[in-house]
């Protein structure tokens, strides 16, 4: 079947929604998703979304774009920062309008709490930024802006996962996608895609993320010649519930919760004197390993305990119900009690596609847009996040940035002419898929995303060394090989899960390698990234942001300068 609208937005999280809204003002805009699109990763946010409105502590946007370029550890964007920075009040009024429904202090505005290394006065206390809705945040934000998709009739496509964009002479003009209930493929012939795809925590095998986010769109933009920028870079969030990864947001430590060691005692007092437990996430999560090397797990295991027993039942119970029901459910322990079992979990990929502050996805280092093609969200680099995403600096990137695409793109439809795909595109993609289904090799999807999962968590997480990427990237390499061997059990039409999880696994076995290749070739510890054999930073070397190119052969590697406007690189202490 064949679509045609202007624009095709591909995601329907915070990025993609708050896109639609934008584009839709008067241009015909189809948002794709290949969950039911409430059910994006963006409803999954726990905690709060950043913004310096000082509406209960004296804050502004400098202290927010410092604390950004800080938590970086200097590799982000300082201009992009700027923007995202300055931008934050006018967007959390703008959710007010539509109807998101914050918390309030008791003079009625929206009430804020403290997040990891969010400060004021550039560093000398942490500041309450973060607005918020008890613990369900994403959740209020992505049904309001649903909703406001409903009124304006737009498009959806739900259950739809888009396989691959429709290139013509460099241009992006729309995609193909596989309809999940049929097995039938539909061409949606466009102006302008934008890829609003979410992360690829799956590539882990412990992870907050939801079994959705398999780095589609990143896949999709570096197999069509887009270079993927700071892949390396990959953000484990200290407290994911012991074994299991699913999240217990960083508003517990904000509303006032202790990480807590098996002496009982308050370890990031040690590490961070001025903020401790709200350091930032990546400082944070190798200070829990630290003291599990050190023996100093609970009963000598790999976790330590988050302690929120003297906050009271009235604060758990009101601001922070949705993770202590977690916590009761997945780890039987009543918080108001008794500690939670922790440790980290994969969380956010700070680097993607490689796009600039209006969206528009770049080819090189100069920032050579790819026509058509555009980028917002947590699939996207633009770059804010540097080396280290900011807890609740994500839900405000995707609708700063959102928002900046859908304007970016309404503007380049209204000149842009209507490109026609030929109808090889929709064909080739039919010959993939009924190859895929019709290839009898040994190797299973399951168990090979099972070893992707298991290599990448030891030898590519929080701590990592030269000798193990070399086997990580050999590994995944060998997998990429096994993955040509695969066999369906399923090969019917109707919501045929074994054929989409193989097609996912395919991205993010292309995303594995980039992440190793990345991370071998950056010999410095900078953010996220932590080399146990070059153990400090590096800003003579590696001041600059990785880019990895798809190409025939090996991928390659090249760099781009960061901007820095403001604030010089100085060393990161809390
Ligand atoms: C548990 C959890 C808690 C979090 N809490 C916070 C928080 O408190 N504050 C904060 O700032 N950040 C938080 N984050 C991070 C933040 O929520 C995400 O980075 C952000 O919501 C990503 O939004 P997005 O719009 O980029 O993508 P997502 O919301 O992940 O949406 C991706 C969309 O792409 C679609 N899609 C993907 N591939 C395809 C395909 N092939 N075809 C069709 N559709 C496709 C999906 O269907 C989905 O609609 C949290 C993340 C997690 C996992």
């Amino acid at each position: 079947m064949e679509h045609q609208f202007d624009a095709i937005v591909i995601g329907a999280g915070l990025a993609g929604l708050r896109a639609a809204i934008e584009i839709g003002e008067d241009s015909s805009v189809a948002v794709i998703s290949k969950v039911f699109a409430t059910r994006s990763h963006s409803g999954a946010a726990q905690g709060g979304i950043g913004a310096a409105l000082a509406n209960e502590e004296d804050d502004n946007w400098e202290w927010h774009m410092f604390d950004t370029v800080k938590g970086s550890d200097y590799l982000g964007d300082q201009d992009a920062i700027e923007t995202m920075a300055k931008d934050a009040p006018r967007t959390i009024y703008e959710l007010e309008h539509l109807g998101v429904p914050f918390n309030r202090t008791s003079e009625g505005k929206i009430a804020q709490r403290a997040f990891g290394g969010h400060t004021s006065n550039f560093g000398k206390a942490p500041v309450k930024r973060a607005c918020f809705a008890a613990d369900r945040t994403g959740r209020v934000i992505l049904d309001t802006l649903w909703e406001q998709c409903l009124q304006r009739d737009i498009k959806f496509f739900d259950e739809f996962h888009v396989l691959s964009l429709i290139i013509e002479d460099g241009r992006c003009c729309g995609v193909i996608a596989y309809e999940l209930a049929t097995g039938k493929l539909h061409t949606f012939n466009s102006k302008a895609v934008l890829l609003a795809t979410g992360g690829a925590g799956k590539i882990f095998k412990t992870t907050s993320n939801a079994f959705a986010s398999t780095g589609d769109g990143m896949a999709l933009a570096y197999r069509a010649g887009a270079p993927l920028e700071d892949m390396e870079f990959v953000q484990f969030h200290p407290t994911g519930i012991y074994k299991l990864g699913i999240l217990i947001s960083e508003a517990a430590r904000g509303e006032g919760g202790i990480l807590r060691n098996s002496d009982g005692e308050r370890f990031m007092e040690r590490y961070a004197p001025v903020i401790k437990d709200l350091a930032p996430r990546d400082m944070v999560s190798r200070c829990i390993l630290e003291e599990v090397r050190a023996g100093k797990g609970i009963d000598g295991k790999d976790y330590v305990h988050l302690d929120m027993t003297h906050l009271g039942e009235e604060v758990i119970n009101t601001k922070l119900a949705e993770i202590t029901g977690f916590a009761r459910t997945y780890a039987g322990v009543d918080a108001t009690r008794e500690p939670i079992p922790v440790q980290p979990t994969c969380h956010y990929m700070m680097g993607g596609v490689a796009s600039d502050v209006d969206g528009r996805v770049v080819l090189d280092a100069e920032g050579t847009p790819f026509e058509g093609l555009y980028a917002a969200g947590e699939c996207a680099c633009v770059s804010v996040h540097g080396a280290n995403r900011l807890g609740c600096n994500s839900l405000l990137d995707t609708l700063v940035f959102g928002r900046r695409s859908g304007i970016e793109i309404r503007r380049f439809v209204q000149t842009a002419d209507t490109p026609k795909a030929s109808p090889d595109y929709a064909k080739k993609e039919a010959a993939r898929i009924s190859d895929l289904m019709s290839r009898d090799g040994k190797e299973k999807t399951g168990s090979i995303m099972a070893r992707m999962q298991e290599v990448m968590m030891d030898k590519a997480s929080v701590f990592r060394l030269e000798t193990g990427l070399t086997e990580a990237l050999e590994q995944i390499r060998e997998l990429q090989e096994s993955y040509r061997n695969i066999s369906l059990q399923d090969k019917g039409n109707c919501f045929n899960r074994d054929l989409l999880d193989a097609l996912e696994l395919g991205h993010m076995l292309d995303l594995a390698e980039v992440i190793a290749m990345g991370a071998l070739y950056r010999e410095e510890s900078r953010g996220a990234h932590c080399r146990e054999d070059f153990p400090d930073r590096n800003d003579e070397k590696f001041l600059a942001h990785t880019l990895v190119r798809h190409t025939d052969d090996v991928p390659q590697i090249f760099e781009k300068p960061v901007t820095i406007t403001r604030f010089q690189p100085k060393e990161r202490k809390y």
